[in-house]
């Protein structure tokens, strides 16, 4: 489905600067890769998110969330549709619940929220502190690290589903697993608004030295630079970045994007790289680990402005040269 030009101008009026046109999206991924939104949307609280969301589900809009865009590939030729970039970031934190919570909107940095919880005494949420994305972002994919992952922390989660009201799901609802969750599962219109989330109490500086310790960790094993993260997920019972640098793979390119020679399951665009340079080196990556130990690489990382198809081979390591 196309955007029309009645639908453009409508959505001009509704969101005035905050709705941009044909805006590249590279700026606004951690990868720095990306052609042009369509539409831009930025929406800076939980009203306007509702806003723009139920606007497109009305008219049948072709639309993407994007909160940090440190877990997708956005295509060269960008996204033919509306762009909803979520900048809502309320964050309360309310040390006096049993156990304490945190109540944060979708579009709240992740690294962020951990900190302000740390500040007044809210540990918990140590393995957050290194991680760029959002609270949505965070949620949908279970983000997690240092053995801990968001499903250890949540309690409710507020969702928009179709046209109705929003309703909160507990932490079962999510059908959490590794790196996946049921809205990232099974596709459906579903948009999360905020969550609560909670923790336990302890001392800001016991949780200061334990945040400092994943992120002196984080830089002794992690490249700096423009990157998605992880690419591929773990297979069960070992570390894609080990297959990787076993099948000899450190410090190989295809045009500006290179394994990391640091951490080999790190992409870094390294000069210029376009989405293609990063399909021709996934495929690479995958080919050669698979015929080296036969274990699929599945796709970490999302696939955005792709052909659905495409997507969903690549995202689960079917594709080979
Ligand atoms: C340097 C680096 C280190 C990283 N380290 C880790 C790590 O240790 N552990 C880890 O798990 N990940 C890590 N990541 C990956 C990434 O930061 C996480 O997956 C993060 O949770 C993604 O959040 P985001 O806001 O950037 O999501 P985006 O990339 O913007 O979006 C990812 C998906 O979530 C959907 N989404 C986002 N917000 C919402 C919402 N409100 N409602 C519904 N859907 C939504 C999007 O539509 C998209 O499908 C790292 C990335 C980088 C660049």
């Amino acid at each position: 489905m196309l955007i029309s030009h009645e639908a453009i101008e409508i959505l001009k009026e509704k969101f005035g600067k905050k709705c941009q046109l044909n805006l590249a999206l590279a700026p606004f991924t951690t990868a720095q890769v990306g052609g042009p939104a369509k539409v831009l949307i930025t929406v800076n609280n939980r009203e306007s998110l509702i806003d723009a969301i139920k606007f497109c589900w009305e008219n049948d809009l072709p639309y993407k969330i994007l909160g940090s865009g440190s877990n997708v590939l956005v295509h060269e030729d960008g996204f033919n549709g509306v762009v909803i970039l979520n900048r809502s970031k309320n964050i309360v934190c309310n040390i006096d619940k049993n156990p304490p919570e945190i109540y944060v909107e979708s579009g709240a940095n992740l690294s962020l929220v951990a900190r302000k919880a740390a500040l007044v005494g809210i540990a918990g949420l140590e393995w957050a502190a290194t991680i760029p994305g959002t609270i949505g972002g965070a949620i949908y994919g279970n983000a997690g690290a240092h053995q801990s992952d968001m499903s250890h922390n949540l309690i409710l989660v507020e969702i928009l589903q179709q046209l109705s009201e929003p309703v909160y799901w507990n932490v079962e609802q999510m059908e959490y697993s590794y790196r996946c969750s049921v809205l990232k599962r099974k596709p459906q219109k579903a948009v999360i608004l905020s969550a609560i989330l909670k923790g336990f109490r302890d001392n800001p500086e016991e949780i200061q030295k334990r945040t400092k310790t994943f992120i002196n960790y984080r830089k002794k094993t992690q490249p700096t630079g423009a990157s998605m993260g992880s690419m591929f997920k773990n297979p069960p019972g070992d570390f894609a970045g080990r297959l990787i640098e076993s099948a000899g793979l450190k410090g190989t390119s295809v045009g500006g994007v290179t394994v990391s020679s640091i951490h080999a399951n790190f992409f870094l665009n390294s000069e210029r790289a376009t989405s293609n340079d990063y399909l021709k080196l996934i495929q690479l990556v995958q080919k050669t680990v698979y015929e080296k130990f036969e274990v699929n690489l599945d796709l970490e990382i999302e696939l955005v402005g792709f052909p659905e198809q495409s997507s969903q081979n690549f995202q689960s390591g079917t594709i080979r040269l």
